[in-house]
């Protein structure tokens, strides 16, 4: 069953080894997820589903759920040397998922047992204090919005047959190119973009959201739709509150803390 599922983002900055005083400038985004943290916690999930941008590592028209029996996390391309996590991944789950895929959409097993740090951020944030939390890894593909939003509705029917407590993160972030200095350049057509997604979500207009213009989408220089489509189309069908926890662009990147309630 669903008990929980939020959208959040990604900075490595969120890590404080790594963003060490840059770290203040996203105070809302990791109060948010503080507050993300205590929510799961008290709800005591068995297993949190991660989608994530930068799972699928190769890139491809094929969504890849990752089968590596250890996951661990650690930010060391970062200079971060101290932090490292490690989770037991839920294979049967994910095998689950990749059989109820076949004849619909072309997804692949992976098998990396280095997480993407797209994933890893959150878990930092969300997972910590759960030790017995089992984690699987989903990347998203270069396909269609549509087609993660029937992704999602796949993963929605696995996770109402089984009786365990289950949640959901999908990890993006809004457009790159907000500001003058953003590192990816600056684009007048972003801050319409991050606008745009964060009316949609708030109103739950799923269907305006998987229509989105596609040339403002590339404008936007974003990571975050696809996995957040994919999570859509996992509560689509339930009657679910977005509570928006926080948003913020320190570094002209759109950060979003949305707790999607389910419970
Ligand atoms: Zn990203």
């Amino acid at each position: 069953m669903l008990i929980f599922s939020a959208f959040v983002p990604h900075s490595p900055i969120l890590i404080p080894e790594v963003g060490k005083e840059n770290l203040e400038k996203l105070k809302k985004t990791a109060e948010a997820y503080k507050n993300l943290e205590s929510d799961l916690y008290s709800l005591k999930p068995d297993l949190l589903i991660i989608i994530s941008s930068h799972a699928n590592k190769r890139g491809g028209e094929f969504f890849t759920i990752n089968q590596q029996p250890m996951l661990k996390v650690s930010f060391k391309d970062f200079g971060d040397l101290i932090t490292n996590l490690e989770f037991e991944n839920d294979i049967g789950f994910g095998y689950k998922i990749k059989e109820s895929c076949e004849d619909h959409l072309p997804i692949i097993l992976t098998a990396d047992s280095q997480l993407d740090y797209g994933s890893g951020v959150p878990l930092f944030y969300l997972a910590q204090h759960l030790p017995q939390l089992k984690i699987i890894s989903i990347g998203y593909a270069d396909l269609s919005l549509n087609q993660h939003l029937n992704f999602g509705q796949i993963i929605r029917k696995q996770i109402n047959l089984s009786a365990k407590r289950i949640a959901v993160v999908a990890s993006g972030d809004l457009s790159h190119k907000l500001h003058q200095d953003s590192p990816a350049g600056f684009s007048p057509m972003a801050q319409e973009f991050d606008r745009q997604l964060l009316k949609l979500v708030n109103e739950k207009n799923i269907d305006a959201l998987v229509n989105m213009d596609k040339d403002l989408i590339m404008e936007a220089g974003e990571c975050g739709l696809r996995s957040l489509i994919t999570l859509l189309g996992i509560i689509k069908e339930i009657d679910y509150q977005p509570q928006q926890l926080s948003y913020e662009a320190p570094f002209g990147i759109g950060y979003l803390v949305e707790n999607f309630r389910v419970s």
